[in-house]
């Protein structure tokens, strides 16, 4: 019989281990500045042009490589931060794999230049798709010059799915930010297409987060610092009245790595919730220090996911530690710290690790690490086989529009449950509609269908917006947005300052279109594209009915007949859910045990 398997060549090997590690141009600039730090840098140059498809270029001043190493640390698993398995559990670095500079070379023409300190000349290396085509010495400064040219050129597929520049751009920024906040000692900076976006001096880390993110940030930024003998917290938390209705100013560092965590965000935003309106996200920029050996950083080749052996310690202390920084500064004026400082039991019993004791959150634990895994990965899972189920709903109805059905087959009989959703009965199904979010549809569909009118108001005095660093590095991308909806402004450093802008009820409005404008780009929002999805969503969302509203029983008909004529009766512009049905069978096993 014929062998079917055979080994793939290192270059097709390496082009698939380098999809996991390099999704998209972010990613290198993510490595790359993560080596450069890795390396001693005190100042990052990136210089990005096209989104980082033409170029990535991230220049150092760190120690360098000498030409035996310039070579080799392009294999895969070269690295100089891990010799043995057991390294594994104390990385005090970002890198370790080895892998990052392989998979670069796998998919992109780079170019590296590096010198050591004290070595005579620098080594010039230039590969192609893992191929060395080049390698010389030369002459150079102390440090590392990394090009990388024409991601995926060798990867049409890739390169296809990439997005347009200036998504690309923004996962650009955000990753530069992600090490920016968590290394203010080293100067940072970033251009894009000749242009310098963001100048970053080296300083304190509350300077560095208020250039970033705004001068706003001056006023809210309360520290968060609590130690306990296995646990370090640092950093800032953002006061109450800088929550915003967006993500985007959630920062976890873990031993100065940037880390996603639903669990932990919620440790903080449940301290929040009762002082910040509905649908508001807290803000903060934390660091955690803990034994590299407490925690696994190994589970994800980014490594944006880590876990810790003692997931709910952690959360505890964090949460009663978020709840005792607000309340030391006055933050959250209700709050009785003294019963919430409670949480640290020092324990001095040598080498060994306990648990400390809380007095917040006892057993509580909604979001248990595993309940919170399975419940992101089913709501995900329900929602795209729903999504399916609407489109094919509203394929099956074809000419004739679900209202025509709901008309002429039969009387609905809606009640209003909670004062917030609409409730009946209709073809062997529950159907519950949220009232505010199905207004909002009606308004917004109704809006879209006609020409945008948008009338442009001079200001008696312009109004001055900080942008910071962060804001004004995607300006360009909201510009076009902004003129559309009639803002007029002259831009000097971060400083920007607006002459006219829409008619609103006033200037605070204003102010606060422009910040969810911002937040709405960088919250991958795709109605930025278009400024009048935008603007129509957010009057929508303001001139609607709300939840708590009581309605008669011919309102909440007339909203539901008007919401089923609606293009998406199913879901809003935020892909949130605006109807949840269950048909009695499902209701029915709600009863079984
Ligand atoms: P890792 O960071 O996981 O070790 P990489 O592929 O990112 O793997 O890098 C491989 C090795 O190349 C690093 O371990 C380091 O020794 C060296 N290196 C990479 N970038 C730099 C740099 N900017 N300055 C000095 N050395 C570097
Ligand atoms: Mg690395």
């Amino acid at each position: 019989m014929r062998n079917v398997i055979y080994k793939l060549p290192d270059q097709i090997a390496n082009q698939i281990a380098a999809g996991e590690v390099v999704q998209r141009p972010g990613s290198v600039v993510k490595e790359l500045i993560e080596n450069a730090v890795d390396a001693h840098s005190t100042c990052i140059k990136v210089v990005i042009k096209d989104a980082g498809k033409t170029l990535i270029y991230v220049e150092d001043n760190g120690d360098g490589m000498s030409h035996a190493d310039a070579l080799l640390c392009f294999e895969r698993h070269a690295t100089s931060k891990l010799k043995t398995a057991e390294d594994l559990f104390k990385i005090a670095t970002k890198g370790f794999r080895g892998e990052a500079l392989a998979s670069i070379a796998a998919i992109s023409q780079v170019e590296m230049i590096t010198k050591k300190e004290g070595s005579e000349l620098a080594t010039k290396v230039i590969i192609e798709g893992n191929e060395t085509k080049e390698h010389e010495v030369c002459a150079g400064n102390k440090g590392t010059q990394f090009s990388v040219k024409h991601l995926f050129y060798n990867v049409p597929a890739r390169r296809y799915f990439l997005k347009s520049d200036s998504i690309e751009w923004k996962h650009i920024v955000e990753e530069f930010i992600r090490v920016a906040l968590v290394h203010p000692e080293v100067e940072m900076i970033l251009e894009h297409n000749d242009s310098v976006e963001m100048h970053l001096p080296a300083g304190p880390l509350r300077q560095r987060i208020v250039k970033v993110m705004g001068s706003k940030f001056q006023d809210w930024l309360v520290p968060i610092d609590e130690e306990t003998h296995w646990l370090k917290i640092k950093g800032f938390v953002v006061k109450p009245e800088g929550a915003k209705k967006s993500r985007g100013d959630q920062y976890f560092f873990v031993n100065n790595r940037f880390i996603k965590n639903s669990y932990l965000h919620h440790a903080v935003q449940t301290i929040f919730n009762p002082n910040i309106p509905d649908g508001y996200f807290a803000g903060y920029f934390i660091q955690l220090e803990l034994d590299s050996s407490l925690i696994d950083v190994n589970i994800h080749p980014t490594k944006t996911e880590i876990k810790f052996q003692d997931e709910r310690s952690v959360y505890a202390i964090l949460h009663a530690a978020t709840r005792r920084a607000l309340g030391i500064h006055n933050a959250l004026p209700s709050l009785d710290f003294d019963q919430s400082g409670n949480y640290v039991t020092p324990v001095h019993s040598g080498t060994e690790i306990k648990v400390p004791s809380t007095g917040v959150t006892g057993n509580y634990n909604p979001f248990g690490p595993s309940a919170a895994k399975r419940d992101v990965v089913q709501e995900w899972l329900q929602l795209q086989a729903e999504m399916h189920q609407s489109v094919k709903e509203v394929q099956l109805s074809g000419q004739r529009s679900l209202n025509d059905d709901f008309q002429s087959e039969l009387e609905i009989k809606p009640i209003q449950l909670f004062k917030k959703w609409i409730v009946f009965e209709y073809n062997d199904e529950m159907w519950m509609v949220d009232q505010a979010k199905a207004h909002q549809q009606v308004i917004f569909e109704s809006m879209m269908s006609k020409p945008l009118q948008i009338q442009s108001q001079t200001l008696l005095e312009p109004f001055v917006l900080d942008l910071g660093e962060k804001k004004k590095s995607i300006f360009k991308e909201v510009e076009p947005c902004l003129t559309t909806l009639g803002f007029v402004w002259e831009l000097h450093d971060n400083q920007c300052s607006f002459t006219a802008m829409p008619v609103l009820s006033n200037q605070h409005e204003g102010q606060e279109w422009l910040m969810d404008i911002f937040d709405d780009w960088l919250d991958g929002y795709e109605r930025v594209e278009s400024a009048q999805a935008l603007w129509t969503w957010k009057k929508a969302k303001g001139e609607s009915i709300r939840n708590g509203q009581f309605l008669t029983v011919p309102e909440m008909r007339e909203l539901v007949f008007d919401l089923l004529k609606c293009e998406n009766p199913f879901f809003n512009p935020d892909h949130k859910k605006i109807i949840f049905k269950v048909n009695s069978q499902q209701i029915q096993k709600a009863f079984v045990l």
